[in-house]
C-alpha cells in the first residue's frame, strides 16, 4: 500500500501542469495544462498540432499517455482537479471524455467560460464540481483540502492531498505579495501538519529581483496618473483581476475616469456577482468606472449571452468621442484588439502607455506592433509597471518554514537544479512520466 505521484509534465519546464497521486484504487490528475514551451525551450504554438489526433498527439509526447484519461475502452480515471483558470493548468482540459469528475473553484468556472466566449476553444467544463476554500472533499481513499492562495489568476488554490498515510501539499500557483496576501501568510500561520512532500512551484528560481507588492504598483500608477494631463492607457491581462484593482484604486485617489471595455465590465461584473467580492465594476456605486463599447467584444457579448447583457452597462457607456474630449482625465485599460478603436481617437496622441505584463510578451507577435505603433507613430511615452503573479525565493522559503514539509519535489520551474542550494531541506528531483512511491 503506498501513494504515488507521477508528474506528467510540469518537473522541468514552467507550465503545462500534469500531476497524477495514485493509490491502488484511486487514480486523480491534478491540472491538465498547456505547455507554455516545447522541449527545447522554444515557444509552444499549438496550432501547429491542432489537425493531429489524439493519438497522434500522444505518440509525439503532446499528450501524456494516461488510461481511462481519453475516450479509449479503459475505465475513466476518478477524478481531475483543476488549480485554477491559467492556460498552463487547464488548456487541454478539451481533450478529456466527459464521464470523469472535474473539480474546480466556481469563479475559476465561470472565468474559463467566459474565455470561451471572447477566445472560443474547447474547453468547456460540463459538469464541474465547485470546491471550496479549507472544505475537504473525498475521492475514492483520497481526501483533498483546497487552500485559496495568492496569485495574478483569480480563484487560484494549493491542495493538501492525503492518501495512505501520507500528505502531500501542492502548491499550485502562488504568491505573497498580491492582494490575496491575507490567504497566503493565513496558510503559513496556521499551516496543515505532518507534510510529507511539498511540491511547490519555482517559476521565479534563478531571478534573483525581490517583487514588487501590487500595493507599490498601485502607488506607481497613481504617481504617473497624477503628473500631467495625458490620456493613460494601461496593457495588462485582462483576467488580472489584482491587477484592475490596483488600476482602480490609482484612478481613485488621483480623481481619474477608469475605462474598461465591455470584455473586462462584463469580467469584474460577473466575478461580484458569483462571490460577492468588493471588486470594483460598472454600477451606481463606482461612478468613476466607466465601459467602453468595442465592437468585437459587443458583438460576442451579444451572440453568446444576449443582449441584455449589453443593456446593462449602457448606464456606464462611454463613448469614443467622450474618451477623445476627455483624454486628460482618463484612465484606459487596453490589448492590441483595441488598436482599431484607438485609431479613431485624435488627442490622444503623446499620452502614457503603462506596459503591465511580463517583461517576455513584449517583442512578439501583436504585442509587438501594437507598442511599437503608439511608441513610434503616436509619440507614447512607454512604462514598464509589473510585478510578478508567482512567489520570489524569500516567499518561497516562508512558504517551507511555515509547511514544514519531510521532502520539497520542485515543479513549474526550468531550475529544478537550484532548489537544493536555495533550500535546507531534502529535495526529491523528479522527471517527467516517472512513477514515485511516497
Ligand atoms: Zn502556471
Ligand atoms: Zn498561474
Amino acid at each position: 500500500m503506498s501513494l504515488k505521484i507521477k508528474i506528467h509534465r510540469c518537473t522541468n519546464e514552467i507550465g503545462g501542469n500534469c500531476i497524477e497521486v495514485r493509490t491502488k484504487k484511486t487514480q486523480i490528475i491534478f491540472d491538465f495544462g498547456m505547455p507554455l514551451v516545447n522541449p527545447d525551450k522554444t515557444e509552444f504554438n499549438f496550432n501547429k498540432y491542432k489537425t493531429l489526433s489524439n493519438n497522434e498527439l500522444i505518440k509525439q509526447k503532446i499528450l501524456p499517455d494516461i488510461k481511462g484519461f481519453y475516450k479509449d475502452k479503459h475505465k475513466p480515471i476518478n477524478a481531475i482537479v483543476i488549480s485554477h483558470p491559467h492556460l498552463d493548468h487547464y488548456g487541454f482540459m478539451g481533450f478529456i471524455r466527459d464521464d470523469i469528475p472535474v473539480f474546480i473553484g466556481e469563479a475559476a468556472n465561470e472565468l474559463i467560460k467566459i474565455s470561451n466566449i471572447f477566445t472560443p476553444s474547447d474547453v468547456i467544463l460540463e459538469n464541474p464540481l465547485y470546491y471550496q476554500h479549507k472544505k475537504t472533499f473525498v475521492v475514492g481513499d483520497i481526501k483533498i483540502t483546497p487552500y485559496l492562495n495568492d496569485h495574478s489568476a483569480f480563484d487560484a488554490y494549493s491542495f493538501l492531498i492525503e492518501g495512505e498515510g501520507k500528505r502531500i501539499f501542492y502548491s499550485g500557483d502562488f504568491r505573497g505579495h498580491g492582494r490575496k496576501e491575507f490567504f497566503f501568510n493565513e496558510l503559513i500561520e496556521s499551516p496543515p501538519k505532518n507534510i510529507d512532500y511539498l511540491m511547490m512551484e519555482g517559476t521565479n528560481i534563478g531571478r534573483t529581483k525581490k517583487n514588487k507588492t501590487e500595493k507599490a504598483i498601485e502607488l506607481e500608477l497613481s504617481n504617473l496618473f497624477k503628473n500631467g494631463d495625458k490620456i493613460n492607457l494601461v496593457y495588462q491581462a485582462g483576467q488580472n483581476i489584482d491587477r484592475i484593482v490596483s488600476v482602480f484604486k490609482a484612478c481613485q485617489s488621483t480623481g481619474k475616469i477608469l475605462v474598461l471595455d465591455v470584455y473586462l465590465a462584463y469580467v469584474v461584473s460577473k466575478l461580484v456577482e458569483i462571490t460577492g467580492s468588493n471588486l470594483p465594476f460598472p454600477s451606481k456605486n463606482f461612478p468613476n468606472i466607466r465601459v467602453f463599447f468595442s465592437s468585437y467584444a459587443s458583438k460576442q457579448i451579444v451572440e453568446s449571452l444576449g443582449k441584455e447583457v449589453l443593456y446593462k452597462f449602457q448606464p456606464y457607456k462611454i463613448t469614443k468621442d467622450e474618451v477623445d474630449r476627455n483624454f486628460k482625465n482618463i484612465v484606459m485599460v487596453v490589448r492590441p484588439s483595441l488598436n482599431i478603436h484607438l485609431k479613431g481617437l485624435k488627442n490622444i496622441d503623446g499620452g502614457n502607455l503603462i506596459y503591465s505584463l511580463w517583461e517576455g510578451y513584449k517583442d512578439k507577435g501583436s504585442t509587438k506592433l501594437f507598442i511599437e505603433n503608439l511608441i513610434n507613430n503616436r509619440k507614447f511615452n512607454y512604462y514598464y509597471i509589473h510585478t510578478s503573479g508567482h512567489a520570489d525565493v524569500p516567499t518561497m522559503k516562508k512558504m517551507i518554514k511555515g509547511l514544514n514539509p519531510g521532502k520539497i519535489i520542485p515543479i513549474h520551474t526550468f531550475n529544478k537544479n537550484m532548489y537544493q542550494k536555495l533550500f535546507n531541506n531534502s529535495i526529491v528531483k523528479l522527471d517527467d512520466g516517472v512513477t514515485f512511491v511516497c
